[in-house]
């Protein structure tokens, strides 16, 4: 099958489906009040790779996706629960309301996922249509004593309750201070100070508030993930993707709730994707250094070669994005469409062996990317493959990379029929440049200009026209 970098275990680890046949994913969503940047959209990415590459394994694969439309408050820690919510303070922002803000962000964000080829998924939840679902996990869990209410209507997970509490991301308990995860002042109903609120009581007269038997407010951020996930995707799933921040304390959190509700482990991979940075410094809109898919258009840039740049690096490496490297990738994929195209005018040859089992090597072995696309690369230039033959590779793994290289085919034009005889000829040609025959090469190209062709040759090797 294939293999991916487990963050919890620290090792790459064979996939191997719970149930026969399905591979189970979650991916955590993107909280709609802005522009997602092409920083987020490779975290998504990865996991539209995951799907990809185990569909052409015959899987059929689930995927769940979370739209945070409330509950993501600006302070990453989370302590104060009067604090800021993304949503409403862009809605402030625009003068607009928070599900006018929350429905235009994520109307940007499937658009921009349609133009990188990242596959819908098949549950698409969002938060503010999901309360139910919270508020019994919640009852769930003060039930079992993993929860408790304070009397301010917040409702606040008990941290000690969860004995593997940090297994993603190493950050245990006992090594939590106040101070160092949570700066500013610990909140006083917390019974102990890494506990976190599923449940946050609010003010009366803000918006998207819920009434709740502990009281009026909204949820908190990472009981949707665990709400939703086993709702869609039940107690087993195989695969569980997010950026790598996520990982603490966001994915630690939500499997701390997950598993008390369901009493075994319920993610059986964490899959993480690092981060992309712009020009040396990490993409994020507080640093205003950010390009979004609408920038690449700006310049005339196909958006897909943002695909092409990320699939350029491994996943899991820190990538540095530049302008360069985007009009490099751009380049890349038009080259590509336009060479499928040409090769899909000859006739159609079997993949060979040798080139296949590198490139679906490549990517079973912790999706590395870079090397399929090396080896991609080479096949291009290999004047030794026939070019039906290529015209078969790329097509097929186009189904995992998605780039639409099949898109220019029938826009350049059938080759004109050759001449008797200079097939053979050129043929002879391509041998005897490969063996460094330059002489017998010369003199090939001779008889093919006497018979009306023009051989040039090029860095994808040797490439024809008719003079007459
Ligand atoms: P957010 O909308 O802020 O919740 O982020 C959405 C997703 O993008 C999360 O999975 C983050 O981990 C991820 N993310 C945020 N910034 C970056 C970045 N610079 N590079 C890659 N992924 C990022
Ligand atoms: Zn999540």
């Amino acid at each position: 099958m294939f293999r991916l970098y487990d963050t919890r275990t620290r090792s790459v680890e064979e996939i191997i489906p719970a149930r026969r046949g399905e591979l189970r994913m979650y991916t955590c969503g993107p909280t709609v009040y802005r522009f997602q940047h092409v920083g987020n959209l490779r975290s998504y990415l990865l996991s539209d790779l995951i799907r990809r590459n185990a569909e052409r394994h015959g899987l059929s694969v689930i995927v769940c996706q979370n739209i945070t439309d409330v509950g993501h408050l600006a302070d990453d820690d989370e302590i104060d629960p009067e604090g800021e919510d993304k949503i409403l303070a862009e809605a402030r922002a625009e003068g607009k309301s928070a599900l006018e803000i929350a429905r235009f962000y994520e109307d940007a964000f499937r658009a921009d996922c349609r133009l990188l080829n990242i596959a819908p998924p098949d549950f698409a939840p969002r938060a503010s249509e999901s309360i139910g679902l919270m508020t019994d996990l919640i009852a769930t869990l003060i039930d079992s004593g993993h929860a408790y209410a304070a009397d301010t209507g917040s409702v606040y997970f008990d941290a000690r309750s969860f004995a593997d509490y940090g297994a993603i991301s190493g950050n245990r308990l006992d090594s939590l201070r106040p101070g160092y995860r949570f700066e500013g002042d610990v909140d006083e109903h917390k019974r102990f100070h890494a506990d976190w609120a599923l449940w946050k009581g609010a003010p009366t007269g803000r918006e998207l508030t819920w009434e709740t038997p502990w009281g009026t407010g909204f949820p908190g951020w990472h009981t949707e993930c665990s709400a939703m996930s086993l709702q869609y995707l039940g107690n087993v799933i195989d695969i569980h993707t997010g950026g790598i921040d996520l990982r603490f304390p966001h994915h630690e959190d939500e499997r701390a709730q997950s598993n008390s509700v369901a009493g075994r482990d319920v993610v059986r991979h964490w899959v993480h994707g690092e981060h992309v940075l712009l020009e040396g410094r990490k993409m994020a809109k507080s640093t205003g250094n950010v390009v979004l898919l609408a920038d690449l258009a700006d310049r005339g840039l196909d958006p897909l070669a943002a695909r092409v740049a990320f699939l350029e690096h491994r996943y899991r490496q820190q990538l540095n994005l530049t302008w360069q490297t985007l009009e490099a990738a751009d380049g890349t994929l038009r080259r590509w469409r336009e060479r499928v195209a040409t090769w899909a005018n000859e006739p159609s040859k079997p993949m060979r062996a040798d080139y296949a089992a590198r490139i679906f090597g490549a990517l079973d072995d912790d999706l590395d990317t870079p090397a399929a696309m090396r080896a991609l690369r080479e096949l291009a230039k290999d004047d030794q493959v026939p070019a039906g033959s290529k015209f078969e590779t790329f097509v097929a793994v186009d189904q995992v990379l998605a780039l639409d290289l099949p898109r220019d085919i029938g826009r350049v034009p059938a080759p004109q029929a050759l001449p008797d005889g200079a097939e053979d000829l050129l043929e002879a040609r391509v041998a005897a440049r490969a063996e460094k025959d330059f002489a017998a090469s010369d003199r090939l190209r001779t008889q093919l200009a006497d018979l009306g062709v023009a051989v040039a040759d090029t860095p994808e090797g040797q490439t024809w026209s008719l003079t007459r």
